[in-house]
């Protein structure tokens, strides 16, 4: 899978600092792009040709979040409940009722597990994470597990680094 670095991001930011209403509306209805609404916000994924990237516009109208390397779609979960979501491959799937809550914060811990599996290597990704999280996902302990609180952590740590003073939870 290609993925941009972080100096080709820095450029996507100056491209893509904010984009106007009409400007969004126009993307969502060109070829390269479409969008898909969470609770408090919509996605708008983009297809570059430098790499794929998912842009989180508030529907306050407050500052958008560049989420490097994954798209966030809404497409039918094959393992989980719909009420949960799921990151593979750089996918961030929603399940449709998860989609009616689902918020910024839920984005950043999905993202960390991109993170994880950029570290990890697809293999150890779905062995360590991947199979005990759809083991868990429906159990009381879920959230304490080590790969949750990791997803998590590396999550904080990309919104620290380029949107820091950013409120996400
Ligand atoms: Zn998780």
């Amino acid at each position: 899978m290609k993925t941009l670095s972080k100096k080709s991001f820095a450029v996507l930011e100056q491209e893509f600092p904010v984009l106007k209403e009409n400007q969004l509306t126009e993307i969502v209805g060109g070829q390269d792009s479409y969008s898909f609404t969470v609770a408090n916000g919509t996605f708008v994924n983009y297809y570059h040709e430098d790499g794929n990237y998912s842009v989180y516009y508030p529907s306050d109208g407050g500052s958008s979040v560049v989420f490097d390397g994954v798209h966030v779609n809404g497409n039918t979960l094959p393992f989980q409940g719909q009420d949960t979501a799921c990151q593979l491959n750089g996918q961030i799937r929603v399940g449709s009722e998860y989609a009616s809550y689902f918020t910024l914060e839920d984005t950043v811990h999905e993202y960390g597990h991109y993170l994880q599996q950029q570290e990890m290597g697809t293999y150890k990704y779905i062995k360590d994470v991947g199979l005990n999280s759809i083991q868990t996902v429906y159990e009381s302990d879920h959230s304490s597990q080590w790969y949750e609180q990791d997803a998590t952590q590396r999550g904080n740590d990309y919104m620290n680094q380029y949107y820091p003073g950013y409120y996400y939870y």
